[in-house]
């Protein structure tokens, strides 16, 4: 069952949907199959028949680059999601436990949003939203083969979502992954990849567009916020600019005192390459936040996680939202 496509180079990850399993019977399975579960990545050549756990994500394994697993009877029946190890990070920032109440302001196709479910084992509610009918039927469609059972779907725009509705008082958790310019996505990253690792910076696609996603993004952030009971939130963005990623992180810390940075301990704490110091980030900030690049195995994508640190300011939002 697993086909060999070179296309591109990066691993093939794995999620494991802990609605229906758990992560050893999937290596089980995987074993009998034929799978070798190996310990060292540099184990997970091209053409080898192997796999490993991942050692950042507790819930992710690891096949080499062109293992083609859609076929597999556990991708087929819901019991794993094939998923880029980067997408799996902000759902970990979030930790949303069993039982609580969620958010998820950008969710179509609803990858991030099966996983805050898998956390959760299916208990508790998320609220998805989503502005585009047909990723949201996409969403839909998906989290319904993951077996999600908490999910409520609005399609709407997040910025029009009353953080006050009495329906939203117990959401604790927010995961906020709004549109980006994209450009960590693999098959566009070789220049950006040469443009890093060369000291330089990847050059702004199109005048301009950067600040209005970045704007965009600021305020999806922002709104999040005003959610009373609010306490932590990621975001991210499969973008490589600073301008999308610290800078926007710096921005809004700079906008408000209620939410600071989630320390680096909470922020997928064994992963090496963090986010740059600059956009206003210091280096001390720029630790707490992660960044990914193709050289990693994954897609260009960056993890930030805020914290509460002050009771929310209620009457501030009821006059903002006058
Ligand atoms: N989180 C998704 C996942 O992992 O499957 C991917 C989200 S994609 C990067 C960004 C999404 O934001 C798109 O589906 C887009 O329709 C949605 N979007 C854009 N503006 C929005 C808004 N104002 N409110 C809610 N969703 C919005």
């Amino acid at each position: 069952l697993a086909l060999r496509d070179t296309a591109t180079a990066t691993f093939r990850y794995v999620r494991v949907n802990l609605i229906v399993t758990t992560v050893d019977a999937v290596i089980e399975v995987f074993i009998r199959d034929g799978f070798k579960l190996v310990e060292d990545v540099k184990a997970l050549n091209v053409n080898a028949h192997r796999f490993m756990r991942d050692g950042d994500l507790s819930d992710v394994l690891v096949f080499p680059p062109g293992t083609v697993l859609h076929l597999h009877p556990l991708y087929v029946d819901g019991s794993v999601v094939l998923q880029d190890k980067a997408s799996c990070m902000p759902a970990h920032v979030v930790q949303p436990q069993p039982g609580s109440e969620a958010l998820d302001a950008c969710a179509a196709p609803g990858n991030k949003t099966s996983h805050m479910v898998s956390l959760m084992a299916n208990k508790g509610r998320v609220h998805a939203f989503d502005m585009d009918s047909r990723r949201m039927q996409t969403l839909v469609e998906l989290t319904t083969k993951a077996r999600c059972r908490i999910i409520e779907t609005q399609c709407m725009s997040f910025l029009d979502v009353d953080p006050l509705d009495p329906k939203y008082a117990q959401v604790e958790y927010a995961l906020l992954d709004p549109s980006c310019s994209g450009s960590g996505i693999v098959n566009r990253m070789d220049a950006l990849v040469d443009a890093y690792a060369s000291g330089g910076r990847p050059q702004e696609p199109q005048g301009g567009r950067l600040a209005g996603l970045a704007e965009f993004q600021i305020s999806i952030i922002m709104h999040a916020m005003r959610f009373p009971a609010a306490k932590r939130i990621s975001y991210s963005t499969c973008s490589v600019h600073v301008e999308e990623n610290e800078a926007v992180v710096a921005a809004v810390l700079a906008a408000q005192d209620e939410f600071g940075l989630a320390p680096a301990e909470q922020v997928i704490p064994t992963w090496k390459r963090r986010g740059v110091a600059e956009g206003g980030l210091t280096p001390e900030q720029a630790a707490c936040v992660v960044r990914t690049l193709p050289e990693d195995g994954t897609n260009g994508f960056f993890v930030a996680g805020f914290v509460r640190q002050k009771p929310a300011d209620v009457e501030a939002t009821r006059r903002h939202l006058q």
